[in-house]
């Protein structure tokens, strides 16, 4: 039977998703801020991996440094089938998002802040991480939009960042699918990338001031498509091992 793990930064985002499966607490590696949940459904195990609470600030530890930490600890002890980074997101209103709009990554994911112009390392900067093959077929079975999800560790977008977002084709801007992908890869573990808009990056208002008032709202979409999804998954691998 399969084992699907989602990869979650914020704990707003994982609450409905661990509610909705009643997944129970697992505890991991005490010395490490990772949170870890299991469910089993239908013979199949979803593991939730979240990145935790910074034990020096008490907040959610979003970025890509606290996402490797979850992912390479899941990956280690569960050799998941896939692994979904799932999570909210900025979208642009001039790619018509609009929030709440679910996105499935495809056909990579990228980064837009390592910009490092050396010979051979611009390429590993941007990384463009290649998703599962079957995300295309997935997306559709969502019923959810897809495009390049690109990656940094800042929430804002400076005019440096969006040029880099419209040369590399950015259509879902967040802080860790790069991360976890990265991690997948060295793993050879199918990625993928299921993003719900809190916000618009292009809109007046200050992304801040968005993400907060939408969080809500985007985390229960959140729920209520994560589900579908990795059952999606556990079926298509579950298929393939026959
Ligand atoms: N201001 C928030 C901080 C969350 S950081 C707070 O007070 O709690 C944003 C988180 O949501 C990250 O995990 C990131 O992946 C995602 N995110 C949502 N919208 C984003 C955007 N426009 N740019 C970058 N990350 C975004």
């Amino acid at each position: 039977m399969a084992t699907i793990a989602v990869i979650m930064a914020m704990r707003a985002e994982a609450g409905p998703l661990i509610d909705e499966l009643g997944a129970a607490r697992y505890g991991l590696n005490p010395s490490l801020p990772t949170q870890v949940f299991v469910a089993e459904r239908s013979g199949d195990t979803i593991v939730i991996g979240v990145n935790g609470v910074d034990p020096e600030h008490q907040v959610d530890l979003v970025g890509t440094e606290p996402a490797v930490l979850t992912t390479m600890q899941v990956i280690e002890h569960w050799q998941p089938d896939v692994v979904i980074t799932a999570g909210t997101a900025g979208g642009w209103s001039r790619s018509a998002a609009q929030i709440g709009d679910v996105f499935v990554a495809w056909p990579h994911v990228v980064r837009h802040d390592r910009r490092i112009g050396i010979e051979g390392f611009r390429d590993y900067g941007i990384g463009r991480h290649r998703v599962w093959t079957h995300s295309e077929e997935l997306a559709h079975h969502l019923d959810a939009r897809k495009g390049v999800v690109t990656t940094s560790n800042s929430l804002d977008e400076s005019d440096t960042d969006r040029e880099w977002i419209l040369a590399l084709d950015g259509e879902v801007k967040e802080m860790e699918g790069a991360a976890v992908a990265w991690v997948c890869g060295l793993r050879g573990t199918p990625f993928v990338g299921i993003k719900t808009i809190t916000d618009l990056v292009d809109h007046p208002t200050p992304t801040a001031e968005q993400f907060l008032a939408n969080l809500t709202t985007a985390s229960t979409r959140l729920s209520e498509v994560l589900p579908m999804a990795i059952q999606w998954c556990a079926e298509r691998v579950n298929a393939a091992s026959y």
